[in-house]
């Protein structure tokens, strides 16, 4: 395959900022991406974003087949020239968002695997576009800005730690595979990334009250539980420390000192 700077512009394709179109320029990083994702022959994969499809290409020459979701359709020349030869790729021009889950098993109809470099401006409602709704899902490699990574893998008592850590691990077993300059892209954006894989887990029971709890201790970062509990929640004083010491806390904890596991414990006496 031509260089992929040439392809765009043969095509006079000019890259969008409003879709995050920041195309992956390096060779090698396409592979690892690829070897990360752990996908071999036998793996359906739907990537998100093929962009000019140089890690479609990647992806298909490891997975059984790759269904590609791509918002631009100003993009077919390119990805035809790219991936047009391919039997295993199926390119589908729709916004991701505003493919129902049902939809998208009637396309896929098989268990599957993530592989994205993410538009940023839409990473958190792609991860729990999947995450959240019930499907047949192994794994999610998605190259994400570095700083959001952070939060995905961040362990309590560190300042990363919050909301997105526990969404993701308490679904998740997540790891940063690599960091990535922003040189490797052109566009080059202004932050660098990282891709980091989640191999999905058994979930948790009580997710409803799990995901409150969460809400309420990370609605303000430096109030104690007990004081967001009483906030957020309506209950009083006393009723918020008899939880916590229910639970084994000491009622000055806040809510960044608390692993998933107190978490769960917690939710489970909230229920
Ligand atoms: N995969 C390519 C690469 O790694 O070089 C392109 C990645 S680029 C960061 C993100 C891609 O996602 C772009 O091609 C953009 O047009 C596409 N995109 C943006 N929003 C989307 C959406 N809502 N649904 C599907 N694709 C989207």
């Amino acid at each position: 395959m031509d260089n992929i700077l040439n392809i765009l512009r043969q095509k006079n394709f000019v890259t969008k900022k409003k879709f995050g179109q920041n195309f992956i320029t390096d060779a090698n990083l396409l592979s690892a991406i690829a070897d990360d994702s752990g996908i071999t022959k036998g793996d359906v994969v739907v990537e998100i974003g093929p962009g000019a499809g140089t890690l479609t290409r990647a992806l298909a020459q490891k997975a059984d087949f790759v269904y590609a979701f791509e918002i631009d359709e100003t993009l077919e020349p390119v990805l035809g020239e790219t991936v047009g030869d391919l039997d295993n790729v199926k390119v589908i021009f729709k916004d991701i968002l505003k493919v129902k889950p049902d939809e998208l098993m009637g396309v896929v109809s098989k268990p599957f695997k993530v592989v994205a470099n993410l538009p940023y401006y839409i990473t958190s409602p792609v991860l729990f576009y999947f995450l959240e709704n019930e499907f047949p899902l192994l794994s999610l490699t998605v190259m994400v800005q570095r700083e959001v990574a952070l939060r995905m893998i961040a362990e309590h008592n560190t300042p990363d730690y919050g909301v997105l850590s526990l969404a993701v691990q308490s679904r998740a077993n997540a790891e940063i595979t690599r960091y990535v300059s922003r040189k490797l892209f052109h566009p080059e954006p202004n932050v660098d990334s990282a891709v980091v894989k989640l191999t999905l887990n058994d979930g948790i029971p009580n997710r409803a009250v799990f995901d409150k709890l969460v809400r309420c201790a990370f609605a303000c970062r430096r109030k104690t539980l007990v004081n967001n509990l009483m906030q957020s929640m309506g209950i009083s004083r006393e009723a918020a420390e008899e939880l916590l010491s229910k639970a084994g806390l000491d009622v000055k904890i806040r809510g960044e000192a608390l692993s998933k596991e107190q978490f769960l414990t917690l939710s489970e006496f909230l229920k």
